[in-house]
């Protein structure tokens, strides 16, 4: 049993729809006070009402991660609403898929200035509050795509994912004296509606890649980022942990055909 995070204020960025509104509902339901934010605050707000009717506490904001201001007053607002900020889930991103000849830099960089710059801005406006909170932790969303393997069409977004783990490294080193945790979750292939848009074709052969033969749930990622927002997880930093069924495990098709399931 981890340490009970009941009445930690949680903000969730990309809350109102698959991982990250995962994430909200296993926080709330363990009885932290949760800000779901999105730009579509009807959304949002949606999420939020969700997981009150749940039993829990949650709220919508609207903000853009790749907007300084937006992002800072998302930041006084969990302050407002919760009295501080104890946990960061900095989980908005986007997966636009483009082959990388035909890529133009306005692709590019609106993939970098949402997950990439995003997560940046997410941490260093929640930083001071995270600090006062005396066991702030941080948990951002990468993936295993870009960290640990490649995709044809998504050379942007694997970019903006190891650029997550790189920027992690260094601001965990800032955050310590300040008493914050930073760690990243990689995901492989859970099923949200993100991934639900890239087709039924795509859904089948990436469960049949899976060792465990299923996409993950939103609740596998949710466990996880639970367990680095624990007081128990308080002297692990920087660091990365792969949630995928097995999915990077096996060095061959045959490796796979012959570990059977
Ligand atoms: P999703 O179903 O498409 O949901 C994305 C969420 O992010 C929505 O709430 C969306 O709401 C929000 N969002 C997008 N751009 C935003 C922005 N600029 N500012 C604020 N919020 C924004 O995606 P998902 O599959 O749950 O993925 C969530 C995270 O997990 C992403 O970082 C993704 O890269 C990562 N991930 C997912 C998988 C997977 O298999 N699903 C695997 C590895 C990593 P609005 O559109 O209203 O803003």
């Amino acid at each position: 049993m981890l340490t009970s995070i009941a009445d930690r204020s949680v903000i969730v960025t990309g809350g109102s729809r698959g991982i990250g509104r995962g994430v909200a509902r296993v926080f709330a339901a363990k009885g932290a006070q949760v800000l779901v934010v999105s730009r579509d605050l009807a959304q949002a707000e949606a999420t939020a009402a969700a997981t009150r009717a749940e039993g829990g506490r949650a709220s919508g904001f609207a903000a853009d991660v790749s907007n300084p201001d937006e992002v800072e007053r998302m930041a006084a607002a969990a302050v407002e609403r919760h009295g501080g900020i104890d946990i960061l889930c900095a989980n908005a991103g986007v997966y636009p898929a483009a082959r990388m000849m035909e890529m133009t830099l306005e692709q590019w960089n609106e993939v970098q200035s949402t997950n990439l710059a995003g997560a940046f801005l997410c941490v260093r406006a929640c930083a001071p509050a995270l600090a006062t909170s005396g066991r702030g932790r941080i948990v951002l969303t990468s993936s295993i795509t870009g960290p640990i393997t490649g995709y044809p069409g998504w050379s942007h977004y694997a970019a903006s994912k190891a650029g997550q783990l790189g920027f992690m490294r260094t601001a965990a080193l800032e955050l310590t004296p300040l008493g914050v945790t930073i760690n990243a979750l990689l995901p492989g292939n859970i099923r949200t509606e993100g991934l639900d848009e890239l087709g039924e074709d795509y859904l089948a052969n990436m469960a049949a890649s899976v060792p465990q033969r299923r996409l993950g749930s939103v609740e596998d990622i949710a466990y996880a980022a639970l367990f680095f927002a624990s007081d128990e997880a308080g002297y692990i930093t920087g660091q990365t942990l792969v949630i995928d069924g097995g999915q990077v495990l096996p060095e061959s098709l045959m490796a796979l055909q012959e570990a059977g399931g």
